[in-house]
């Protein structure tokens, strides 16, 4: 008897067919044997088909396709010239009774060598990409000498590995190996920037502090602490932009101490700088509203900027300050002073830029100290 097997998916062999031999010179049984050895054929040749994949001078679809031509020239004697696209013919059909085992040899040859040069070619390729891949990762991670020459061994193996044709398990290998110490060598980077941002990160914020600290120096004044000159100027822009486009009223006072050469000249400079700090003090406190600005204009000269205030109610905050002054009495090294001030006081409304409200209030101030000292001059605001 003459058994065929196949093997299964899972690896169990399996009987397909089956011929119990009676003679083996019967015609009959070695037509029999014959039949089935070209089954088997027309199967090993459909199934290569079906897996066949693309070449460089052939398609899939078109090998699985001479491939089923073939398939059923083996199995019905089907014409040759069918098997190789031809059309068949007449004269064809006719010798069709004859099998063409040269030409599936010769066919069968040239297409797995193509199959062979085309997977070696592949493979090839992706060796050499597999080495460059590798290469330039590391060598573009490797920062430093120690680091480069850990990267440059592996690579050497690599590059041998490839060109010594080494098997594809000993070349994953070492290319794994390879991009192990890179990813190490990427961590241990991305450890030492982290550090160097945070060092950065640190002194930012040192030099932001120093920044802001310089900042209020250069915003204040050093012996009153109130907003300088400098400061002043800005917020005056600023506000006057902001009451333009809001139309809110706004009013600036500007402040003089009266006669205040005389406190220089009669108890001395330091007994008029603290004179200076009191007044400020009291400006401070007479405007204390969070949008209220109270700057050292010069000298003994102040300036207080109140936003979102009438007319009316500025003069009674700087009759408040008048009055405040007044009767404050400072103590220097045993002696009493004493001292005024008087104020003018401009309302925005339309005035054209800063520079014309300063001018209002200072015109207000100079009506002040002309009329007597110790008073409030107010300038309307003109609509
Ligand atoms: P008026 O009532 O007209 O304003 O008279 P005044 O004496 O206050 O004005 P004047 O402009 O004649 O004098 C201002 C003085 O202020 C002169 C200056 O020496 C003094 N002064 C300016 N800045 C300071 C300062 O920082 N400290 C001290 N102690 N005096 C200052
Ligand atoms: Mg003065
Ligand atoms: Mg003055």
């Amino acid at each position: 008897m003459v058994k065929f097997w196949k093997r299964e998916s899972g690896g169990a062999i399996q009987e397909t067919a089956s011929i119990t031999p009676v003679n083996p010179s019967d015609p009959a049984t070695l037509a029999a044997l014959e039949q089935a050895a070209l089954d088997q054929l027309a199967s090993v040749l459909r199934t290569w088909g079906k897996y066949a994949f693309d070449l460089d001078e052939i398609k899939a679809a078109t090998l699985a396709e001479q491939l089923e031509r073939w398939s059923l020239h083996v199995l019905m004697a089907a014409s040759p010239d069918a098997a190789k696209g031809g059309k068949e013919s007449e004269s064809d059909a006719t010798a069709s009774t004859r099998r063409d085992w040269g030409g599936l040899r010769e066919f069968v040859t040239r297409v797995r060598r193509s199959e062979q040069s085309y997977v070696n070619r592949q493979i090839l390729g992706t060796r050499q990409v597999m080495g460059d891949f590798v290469q330039t990762l590391g060598l573009v991670l490797a920062e430093d000498q120690e680091e480069q020459a850990k990267v440059t061994q592996v690579i050497t193996q690599l590059r041998s590995t490839i060109e010594n044709n080494a098997p594809i398990e000993v070349l994953s290998r070492e290319a794994l190996n390879a991009l192990d110490l890179i990813a190490s060598i990427a961590r241990d980077r991305a450890r030492r920037n982290q550090g160097l941002l945070n060092d950065l990160t640190g002194k930012l914020q040192s030099l932001r502090g120093e920044l802001d600290a310089a900042q209020r120096e250069i915003d204040l004044d050093g012996l009153t602490q109130l907003y300088n000159r400098k400061a002043f100027d800005k917020q005056l822009g600023r506000v006057f932009e902001l009451c333009k486009l809001s139309g809110e009223s706004a009013c600036l006072l500007m402040i003089d101490a009266d006669h205040f050469k005389r406190i220089n000249d009669e108890y001395g400079h330091p007994a008029g700088d603290l004179v200076l700090k009191r007044l400020a003090n009291c400006c401070t406190k007479g405007f204390p509203r969070k949008s209220d600005f109270v700057a050292r204009y010069g000298g003994e000269e102040f300036a207080v900027i109140l936003q979102d205030t009438s007319l009316k109610t500025a003069c009674q905050l700087a009759q408040r300050l008048l009055d405040t002054v007044r009767i404050m009495r400072i103590d220097h090294e045993g002696q009493e002073l004493d001292i005024t001030v008087s104020i003018g006081v401009a309302e925005l409304g339309a005035l054209a830029s800063p520079e014309h409200w300063l001018k209002t209030a200072d015109g207000a101030l100079y009506t002040a100290k002309n009329s007597g000292r110790d008073r409030v001059v107010s300038v309307p605001a003109v609509s």
